[in-house]
């Protein structure tokens, strides 16, 4: 099939060279120059492992293509995919919608024909149905374009396996109409992975719209019941750590999602839970997502509690002191460093008087444009010299592996604050290290 996908971020590159992957015909559209000519020629704009592997096949293949001219998608297939970015408003808790507007309002009316527009952002319940009024006012006479939902759930790092291997497929639909092609189009646009068995999920908008933004409450509510646990442990010396263990055995918790630590970050969760308190309030339900507004305070409360920590190691104030910070990713396996917990950290020890230097092994650019004023290094070891402390920010293999004689002798302080609760206190004790770990003691 012929298929457009509007907006080549993480989500809709992604989704372009996997949809080109499955056998379909794909042109990518971004209003992004630089980052058009980048994936014209295989250079993935951000790092993402074994996409540039499907890109590159599938460019040589001749099924994938990229531009910034909506006016070649309009032209190019009926079936568009919508992966534009809804990123967190400047003042306030809701999703700037701007982006999905702007890409409605250019492609609408350009469309002739029958079209259907696949929506995959992220996005507050209710916004399909106010953008299929806003496309009925802007199509062609006698063209007809059907909007459907259907959510991301792939995770940064591991991208291309989440979009050809999701672990189901939700499709929303205007719930007022009989003559839906969505269904049927979906289906042929996926047959190779619905032929695997995963499930495949028909409703309306609104269901699809809240099953992606509840997937993501969830998670993040996890993430902070866990956080919250710790400091309970940190406050009477338990082990966070065992307790995840023993309650993660539970089939009916289980154990992903439960590591205490730094918390959450990213372009999705803090601003998919921020959007979902918005919209309740939009909607009279105030009261029912309150406790997202505790998940999200129990969150950014661990930057604080980190920073402390560093400062205790520290003895008790980090100015004028030399911090490493290893990791400024908000997850290992990826360069995003939207909201990232690792990078809040390296600033706010700055900012209490520090000297910062980062090392991250593919998200140093992307920092250095974010935090200027911090220092970079192009390693960790480089990081470490002359540091009175080292802060493990992001839990990436290269640290939780790293061997304390790698940095032992560059330091000026053999002092590790483990901010993932990744690296194995002992084997740090024993090279003479002293070991602090965010939410207490952890057992060796
Ligand atoms: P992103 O910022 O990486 O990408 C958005 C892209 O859209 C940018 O390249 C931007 O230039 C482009 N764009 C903006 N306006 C445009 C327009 N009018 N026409 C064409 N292109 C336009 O964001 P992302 O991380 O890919 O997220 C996109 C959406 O996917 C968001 O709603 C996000 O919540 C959702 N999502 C993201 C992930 C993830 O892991 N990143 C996972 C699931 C869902």
């Amino acid at each position: 099939m012929k298929l457009t996908v509007i907006g080549c971020g993480y989500l809709g590159a992604t989704h372009a060279a996997c949809m080109a992957e499955l056998g379909h015909d794909v042109l990518g559209v971004d209003t992004d120059a630089d980052k058009v000519a980048r994936l014209k020629v295989g250079d993935t704009p951000f790092f993402e492992p074994g996409l540039s592997d499907v890109l590159r096949r599938n460019l040589s293949a001749g099924r994938l293509q990229f531009t910034t001219d909506v006016r070649e998608a309009a032209a190019f297939a009926s079936v568009h995919f919508l992966g534009v970015g809804t990123p967190q408003q400047r003042r306030g808790y809701g999703v700037d919608l701007g982006y999905v507007e702007a890409a409605v309002d250019a492609l609408t009316p350009l469309l002739r024909g029958d079209h259907l527009v696949i929506g995959k952002s992220t996005v507050p319940v209710g916004t399909a149905a106010a953008l299929a009024q806003r496309m009925a006012v802007l199509t062609a006479p006698g063209s007809r374009i059907e909007l459907a939902w259907s959510p991301e759930f792939l995770r940064e790092g591991f991208a291309v396996e989440d979009t050809l291997e999701p672990d189901r497929l939700v499709l929303g639909t205007d719930p007022d109409t009989a003559e839906s092609t969505a269904e049927q189009i979906v289906t042929e646009i996926y047959c190779d992975i619905l032929s695997t068995g995963v499930p495949f999920i028909r409703t309306d908008w609104a269901t699809a719209e809240l099953v992606k933004v509840s997937a993501n409450a969830f998670l993040a509510t996890k993430i902070s019941f866990i956080n919250a646990v710790s400091e309970i442990c940190e406050a009477v010396g338990a082990d966070v750590s065992t307790l995840a263990d023993a309650i993660g055995h539970d089939k009916r918790i289980g154990r992903r999602f439960l590591n205490a630590g730094l918390g959450f970050g990213g372009g999705c969760l803090p601003k998919d839970i921020r959007g979902f308190i918005a919209r309740a309030d939009e909607v009279g339900a105030t009261q029912s997502l309150r406790f997202l507004r505790e998940v999200d305070a129990i969150n950014t409360r661990r930057r604080t509690a980190m920073v402390d920590l560093v400062a205790h190691a520290c003895g008790g104030d980090v100015l004028g002191a030399n911090i490493a910070v290893l990791g400024a990713a908000f997850k290992p396996e990826s360069d995003d460093v939207r909201d990232s917990p690792a990078l809040n950290v390296a600033g706010q020890l700055a900012l209490r008087g520090a000297s910062v230097t980062v090392f991250d092994p593919k998200a140093s650019q992307n920092s250095q444009r974010m935090y200027p004023m911090l220092a970079y290094a192009t390693s960790a070891a480089e990081a470490c010299e002359q540091a009175d402390a080292v802060v493990v920010a992001t839990e990436w293999a290269e640290f939780v592996h790293m061997a304390p004689e790698e940095i032992s002798d560059v330091v000026r302080g053999r002092v590790i604050i483990d901010g993932r609760r990744c690296l194995d206190p002992q084997t740090w004790r024993d090279a003479g290290w002293r070991y602090h770990a965010i939410g207490g003691p952890m057992r060796a």
